[in-house]
């Protein structure tokens, strides 16, 4: 240990290194952490950095006490230069608290269910793809796309509009390919402003780590140009929102792939135990979207029914098929698209969901029943409840109380876990339920 700081120490020094970011991610899946001088690197892996515990979302921490203090200690593997801060690494925390590991942080969470996986001998890998928005503050506060004066009808893949940001995406890539995340595409999506950028897929733990440098990157480059970088889930009311799809597949211990059975009689190369994993994911998912789209605006970009303003590609009902983009699980390559989650979602918590739900289908045998070969955007509300496609929670309190009513995922989780984060989530519905919004003035006040 002491041999392994000691070379990281000099390794980062030869690298201009002079100052470490000490980086957890909260419930809210945003970065925090501090800075900690490479004279000190060592605290970061012995004691930890230390936070006070209540100042953090989610902790449910008591406000005094031996158990109010939260710290962060470094996983040593995950050392990384940042590029676009000079002089600057990160080291990815685990959190720790009264000296063992504590239940409630995300990254442990995750660990968990990964160690239920390898018990099994398997991998889980995940391809996260952000898509995001490029913002521009105008003088009077609100936001609005940068490019935001070519409002194409279908700016899907528009060249113009994507070379127009080259300085961002151009910065970003280069940052991102410096820290080993191997971009491998870009592009401009549905909506004005909004792209797309994808790196190569890795195990779960690792695969949420690089989310989060994505989006400290992300942000971090976004601001230096005079932009603003934005994963709200569904910004405009009038154009589509932002996903953060899982590709998720399956290594075993000889990096055979688990997913895959090329005699599947259903034609979708997929094994029996793929069709067992996403039966878990169908079977939780109304409790999932609490993890993985847990925002009020994260249900704005799920709405059931086809808007005037055109396909949003973001799923609204419970079913899966063949390359299939208008449903929850999209199956291509024999692998899972899991396009529930935005990116208001903590990765960790949400690979954790993802992972305690596959495994409960696995255990059970379940099955997924049969693909849905429609559009489901086009298929009625009442053939849908014929055929038995339920839809998927309307709301962030329909959520949370899914989440609530789904004790075996609660328990997987951590009891203590999801008490809390339901808790914290059901503040956030009640607010929101609370505030009467533009909208309703606007339509009522002068109406009765
Ligand atoms: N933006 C869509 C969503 O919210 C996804 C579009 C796509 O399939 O790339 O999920
Ligand atoms: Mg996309
Ligand atoms: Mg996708």
């Amino acid at each position: 240990e002491q041999h392994q700081i000691d070379a990281l120490r000099r390794r980062l020094g030869d690298a201009g290194v002079r100052y470490v970011f000490a980086q957890f991610t909260d419930i809210q899946g945003v970065a925090k952490g501090k800075t900690v001088p490479l004279s000190h690197l060592e605290d970061i892996f012995t004691a930890g950095a230390g936070f006070s515990g209540p100042s953090i979302w989610g902790t449910g921490l008591p406000r005094h006490g031996l158990r109010s203090e939260y710290y962060g200690r470094g996983d040593i593997s995950t050392a990384q230069v940042l590029p676009w801060l000079p002089g600057h690494a990160r080291v990815v925390c685990d959190g720790y608290v009264g000296g063992e590991s504590f239940a409630l942080c995300p990254r442990q969470i995750l660990r968990r269910q990964v160690a239920r996986l390898a018990e099994r001998g398997w991998t889980l890998n995940a391809g996260l793809e952000p898509e995001f928005f490029l913002l521009q503050r105008n003088p009077d506060g609100s936001v609005s796309p940068a490019d935001g004066h070519d409002r194409l009808e279908k700016p899907s893949y528009d060249y113009k509009s994507l070379t127009r940001q080259q300085a961002f995406l151009g910065a970003l890539t280069d940052a991102l390919q410096a820290c080993g995340l191997d971009v491998f595409q870009i592009d401009h999506e549905d909506a004005s402003g909004q792209y797309e950028v994808n790196y190569h897929y890795s195990d779960a733990l690792s695969a949420a780590d690089r989310f989060m440098l994505f989006k400290m990157a992300a942000h971090s480059i976004a601001e230096s140009l005079g932009m603003v970088f934005s994963m709200m889930p569904k910004p405009f009311a009038n154009m589509p929102g932002s996903g953060l799809h899982f590709h998720l597949s399956i290594a075993d211990a000889g990096g055979r792939a688990v997913f895959t059975d090329r005699s599947d009689a259903q034609g979708l190369g997929l094994s029996q135990t793929a069709y067992h994993f996403l039966a878990g994911l169908l079977h939780h998912a109304p409790a999932l979207a609490a993890l993985c789209a847990p925002t009020v605006n994260s249900y704005k970009r799920l709405v059931v029914g086809e808007s005037l303003s055109g396909t949003t590609w973001a799923p609204a009902h419970i079913g899966y098929g063949d390359n299939n983009r208008t449903t929850l699980v999209r199956v291509a390559h024999s692998r899972l698209e899991w396009r529930l989650p935005d990116a208001s979602a903590n990765p960790y918590l949400a690979l954790a969901g993802v992972i305690a739900a596959g495994l409960d289908g696995v255990e059970r045998s379940l099955s997924p029943g049969a693909p849905v070969a429609d559009d489901l955007y086009e298929l009625m509300l009442a053939e849908l409840r014929v055929r038995g496609i339920a839809q998927l929670p309307q709301n962030l309190g329909e959520a949370v109380a899914a989440l609530e009513s789904d004790t075996s995922l609660g328990e997987a989780l951590g009891s203590a876990f999801t008490a809390e984060f339901c808790r914290f989530k059901r503040m956030e519905w009640v607010e929101y339920s609370r505030a009467v919004h533009a909208w309703e003035t606007e339509r009522y006040a002068d109406r009765f």
